[in-house]
């Protein structure tokens, strides 16, 4: 057990950070989806640090966070249509999988030919970006295959094996993780639903394919696996009416509206249906269910549509029966 510094974000505490990254070091930050672990992406050994700290295997690349176009265009190739993307909605929680250049180490990108690529919109991410002067590599701060965390607290409970730093600004805002675009042909494909909807981007790109479905080989690795998951078991169920069984203690994820009274251990996704409120409590309501001890937790499910597919989509990986997890 390695403890970490868990400070307040502030100017002070972005440049300590900003040290520790320099320096070969880890830090723990805020972004506008969840926490990231982060590392210099430019240091192979750097980046090594959050493999372990995060348990995560090799195989799964890294998001590479940059603080501007300009500085993403070191690292990767990027086309017309992907620079049009970049324009319209960075910094946001869009993240592009483009052509990489050589720059780039192999452990970020799992050996891939590809780099994802990210700027973040978060005042705290983007200024320790800039003042490590190094685009930094950062999956989310769980340990792999968790609850991914929405408020430092999340963090450092999970990463016993410290990272140098975790900067706290409170909880995130929008909760779940960035959308994963690539291209293929020109052509644009969603690997992973996330903080951006499917029906913003299409605005800009007209209609998008998600390249997940079908075929054995994953388009995107570490994206077909069992993921986000709480301690307790997890099932989406159809609707109420709900028969709390025997002996078990339920916890009950409720889109809009509470379960029967005989339910006591609930969370409320949005009161009012609103998909981003939604998405902006998944994860804390699953962390807090499972912290209450509950034996199982039955989720209902939400309209896939809009931030509802991010939301949909985390449900179901985190519901994997217990037979089909395992790699990829
Ligand atoms: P996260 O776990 O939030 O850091 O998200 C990283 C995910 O982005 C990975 O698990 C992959 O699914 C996807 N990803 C990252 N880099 C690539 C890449 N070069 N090609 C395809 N998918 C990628
Ligand atoms: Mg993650």
């Amino acid at each position: 057990m390695r403890m970490s510094l868990f400070v307040k974000a502030s100017p002070a505490a972005v440049k300590k950070a900003a040290a520790f990254i320099r320096g070969g070091g880890t830090a723990v930050f805020p972004t506008e989806t969840v926490y990231g672990l982060g590392a210099d992406a430019l240091n192979a050994k750097a980046v090594a640090r959050i493999f372990e700290i995060k348990k995560r295997p090799r195989f799964d690349p890294l998001i590479v966070h940059v603080a501007s176009i300009r500085q993403a265009k070191t690292l990767a190739r990027v086309s017309a249509g992907a620079e049009a993307l970049m324009k319209r909605f960075w910094p946001g929680p869009l993240t592009l999988v483009l052509p990489k250049k050589k720059i780039m180490p192999d452990i970020v990108t799992a050996g891939l030919a590809t780099v994802a690529l990210r700027m973040p919109n978060n005042p705290t991410a983007l200024a320790l970006i800039k003042a490590a002067g190094t685009p930094i590599a950062a999956p989310s701060a769980n340990s792999f295959g968790s609850l991914s965390p929405t408020t430092a607290a999340h963090a450092r409970n999970q990463l016993k094996n410290g990272p140098d730093i975790i900067l706290d600004a409170g909880r995130t805002r929008i909760g779940v993780e960035s959308t994963v675009l690539t291209f293929r042909k020109g052509k644009g494909f969603i690997l992973r639903h996330g903080g951006l909807p499917r029906e913003e981007i299409e605005r800009v790109t007209g209609s998008l394919d998600t390249a997940l479905k079908g075929g054995k080989k994953p388009a995107s690795p570490g994206q077909l696996i069992k993921h986000y998951s709480p301690r307790a078991p997890l099932r989406i169920i159809r609707a109420t009416p709900l028969k709390p069984g025997k002996g078990l203690r339920y916890g009950y994820l409720a889109f809009t509206t509470r379960p029967s009274a005989a339910v006591k251990i609930f969370r409320i996704l949005s009161g009012s249906g609103n998909l981003e409120e939604a998405a902006a409590n998944l994860f804390s309501h699953l962390h807090e269910l499972d912290a209450a001890g509950v034996d199982i937790i039955l989720a209902e499910p939400v309209p896939a549509k809009g931030l509802g597919r991010a939301i949909m989509d985390r449900l179901k990986r985190a519901s994997t029966p217990e037979k089909k997890r395992g790699g990829v």
